[in-house]
């Protein structure tokens, strides 16, 4: 059975590890060609957009894909909006990955906003020293606001319009929580400024501000489609796709 395997993320390449290792099961893992130089996922890896949800029907076809498992980020919504029409309109099925979020404990200082333009008008509001961790993009949002000094962390650097007053540091994660709470210090942050991108990889920053009294901006999510199929795990997505495949193996075969 082919599969695609949408990407970016490190679940995904933890994905193509386990499930090249299943038998009777290809993958073809996918990636967006964002970063220049990305962590490879192993095995069978295309690059670069499909072309829109037509050209991802194409491709789909083409390539005699069966099964399409969405693990990209959870931020990604463009891509998991695609790959949900272009699988739909070719009756083929689709797992999608979806990470939980970051839920605050005792201590923590959150301020959950909506969307990037309200993440940059409340973050300046709280604070004049200010670390964005959103990745490169979404940073043009804060391009206007010139009296808070931004230290802005990314893998490459953003091509956005950036506020007058920054340093850019480009650095890839994970990070641990005593190089966190180092950097908020060395650098005299007073808001820490994050997407609910959920899991361990990038959590170190939320501990560290915390034990320090440092109040996060903390981006919601965007809408996923509805009615997708969704699990939360790795595990999870290993589960069913290998009990997916046996369920189709063992089918009688369509006269
Ligand atoms: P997006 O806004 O949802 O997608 C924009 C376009 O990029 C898609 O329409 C598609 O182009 C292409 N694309 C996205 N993911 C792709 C993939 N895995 N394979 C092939 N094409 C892909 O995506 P994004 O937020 O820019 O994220 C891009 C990639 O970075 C994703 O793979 C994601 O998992 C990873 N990532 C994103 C974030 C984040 O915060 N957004 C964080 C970490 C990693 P076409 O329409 O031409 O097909």
């Amino acid at each position: 059975m082919r599969i695609l395997l949408l990407g970016g993320t490190g679940e995904a390449r933890e994905l193509a590890h386990v499930l090249s290792g299943e038998r009777g099961l290809e993958i073809v893992s996918s990636l967006a060609g964002r970063v220049a130089d990305p962590v490879n996922p192993g095995g069978q890896v295309r690059v670069g957009g499909f072309g829109g949800v037509d050209g991802l029907r194409d491709w789909l076809a083409g390539n005699r894909i069966e099964l399409v498992v969405d693990a990209t980020h959870p931020f990604a919504a463009t891509m998991t909006e695609h790959a949900a029409r272009a699988t739909a309109d070719l009756g083929l099925p689709m797992l999608r990955l979806n990470r939980p979020g970051w839920t605050a404990g005792p201590g923590d200082r959150w301020l959950r906003v909506p969307d990037m333009n309200s993440a940059a008008a409340v973050s300046a509001d709280t604070g004049s020293r200010i670390l964005l961790t959103i990745g490169r993009q979404g940073v043009g949002a804060f391009a206007g606001y010139t009296k808070p000094w931004f230290l802005i962390r990314a893998i490459d650097p953003p091509e956005s319009t950036l506020p007058p007053r920054h340093e850019l540091l480009l650095a890839r994660g994970p990070f641990t929580v005593a190089a966190e709470a180092e950097l908020l210090d060395r650098h005299r942050i007073e808001v820490l400024v994050t997407k609910d991108s959920g899991g361990d990889a990038t959590a170190a920053k939320l501990v560290a501000a915390r034990d320090k009294g440092i109040p996060v901006v903390i981006v919601d999510r965007p809408s996923a489609p509805a009615g997708l199929v969704e699990v939360s795990s790795v595990t999870a997505v290993h589960t069913w796709v290998t009990e997916y495949a046996a369920a189709k193996g063992n089918r009688p075969a369509e006269a």
